[in-house]
């Protein structure tokens, strides 16, 4: 299938390489001449527009930074370049509320919208084992799912436009909270002289076992191997994190959420990111921030 490709980034260049890998033929753009050359060297076909990777293609995917980015993609290339009745797939992080608009803008055109953003960090988008939360109908849904699962391990169909992005942000909120609640459990038990090894043990056996603990448990040489062995280098970055939890609370004021815990995770989060300057690191670095009171 021909299929165009835009944004190359830490996500989108393993994603483009995993659609070619599986016989695809990809047109794929980026801003970034080095992201265009790691995409060549993966098997897609480099081209120097974003035009070039939109016209004449069945499907087209952005994978950009935010929605101010998706929007312009979609306002300036996409309607204006894809042939009617291409399918459209937005995978990156965006508010609920450009994921409906770039979608409806789409419609308009005779195009086949899709939100499907992705949970999974980098390993996961150069390994095709994403989850995908799928905001469309149900024929665009069809239509997605087969190249979607090249992608990832697996796609899941949320509702209507915006629905994907809907789940992509309450995922990560609670994701954000549920980190931050790991960090403090295991702190505490080492202030209380507990073993932290048998702690893990104790506790991911019992009702405080949650995934922040026990796929990515934020203590070094504790649980599965993560960021945490890895002085909190790689994984999903702090400011990633606060850029969800940001979406979270501007979906939580427009449709009435109440969301103490997240605004609080959002606080913590930006402490660590901005205030302390940790952006960069692992999200699960911020059991740093708890060594002292
Ligand atoms: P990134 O910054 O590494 O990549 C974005 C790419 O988009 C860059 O290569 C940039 O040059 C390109 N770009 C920007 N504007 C463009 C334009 N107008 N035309 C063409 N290319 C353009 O970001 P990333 O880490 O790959 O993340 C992409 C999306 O995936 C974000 O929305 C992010 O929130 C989401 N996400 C990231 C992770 C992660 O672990 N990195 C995990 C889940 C979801």
């Amino acid at each position: 299938m021909k299929i165009g490709f835009i944004g190359l980034g830490n996500m989108g260049g393993g994603m483009a390489a995993n659609l070619a890998k599986a016989g695809h033929d990809v047109y794929a753009f980026d801003l970034s001449a080095e992201a265009l050359a790691r995409a060549a060297e993966a098997g897609c076909n480099p081209v120097n527009a974003a035009a070039a990777a939109i016209k004449n293609m069945e499907a087209v995917i952005t994978m950009l930074p935010a929605g101010s980015h998706v929007r312009k993609v979609y306002e300036l290339e996409v309607v204006t370049n894809a042939e009617p009745a291409t399918l459209v797939i937005d995978c990156s992080t965006i508010d609920v509320e450009s994921a409906k608009d770039v979608a409806a803008m789409a419609d308009v055109n005779g195009l086949v919208p899709i939100d499907a953003p992705v949970s999974g960090g980098i390993a996961a988008a150069n390994g095709g084992t994403l989850t995908f939360m799928v905001g469309g109908s149900e024929a665009g849904f069809e239509r997605a799912n087969p190249i979607l699962s090249h992608m990832g391990k697996a796609v899941i169909h949320a509702g209507e436009n915006g629905a994907g992005q809907a789940a992509k942000i309450c995922n990560n909120m609670l994701l954000g909270a549920s980190m931050i609640a790991t960090c403090e459990a295991f702190k505490m038990a080492e202030k209380l002289g507990l073993d932290l090894q048998n702690f893990y043990d104790i506790s991911s056996k019992a009702s405080g076992q949650n995934w922040s603990m026990t796929s990515y448990c934020p203590v070094p040489g504790v649980g599965p191997v993560s960021p945490a062995d890895n002085g909190y280098e790689g994984g999903f970055a702090a400011a990633l994190m606060l850029k969800d939890l940001r979406l979270a609370m501007e979906s939580a004021e427009s449709s009435g959420a109440n969301i103490p815990m997240g605004l609080q995770a959002a606080e913590l989060y930006a402490k660590f990111a901005e205030d302390q300057g940790q952006g960069g690191i692992d999200f699960s670095g911020i059991i740093k921030m708890l060594d002292n009171k």
